[in-house]
């Protein structure tokens, strides 16, 4: 199941450097950083899973390679955002709480399942 990154992005710390622009990581670069990297998934699988085709892939992981290894080595932060993936449900963010979650997980209707706020915002199309 393809899922959008359930952060809206990370910060370094312990570190005088300030002022540097964030790097940008999109959700598919994310995901394709996860099923190959974290769940150890073949260039051939994680397509397939993506429903992309290899070539595809390879340019998307080979980005998000790029862009974490600039993260770290030029202390960036990383925000996440839309790109082009389709994933299998809608995703919210809670503007309040920054929480993210599908309907699933939504107990009343329309509130967030953190802090029951209403105000949500799609974050995948
Ligand atoms: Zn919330």
């Amino acid at each position: 199941m393809l899922e959008p990154p359930h952060f809206r992005g990370y910060q370094p710390y312990g570190t005088s450097s300030k002022g540097q622009p964030p790097v940008e990581l999109l959700y598919e670069e994310y995901e394709a950083l996860k099923w190959a990297d974290y769940f150890g998934m073949s260039h051939h699988e994680a397509c397939r899973n993506m429903g992309i085709s290899r070539s595809t892939f390879a340019r998307i992981y080979e980005h998000a390679r790029r862009k974490i290894a600039r993260a770290l080595v030029e202390t960036r932060e990383i925000t996440t955002s839309p790109g082009n993936a389709a994933f299998d449900e809608d995703w919210y963010e809670c503007r309040d709480c920054h929480a993210r979650f599908t309907l699933r997980h939504v107990r009343r209707k329309e509130n967030c399942p953190s802090c029951e706020s209403n105000d949500l915002e799609s974050i995948t199309k």
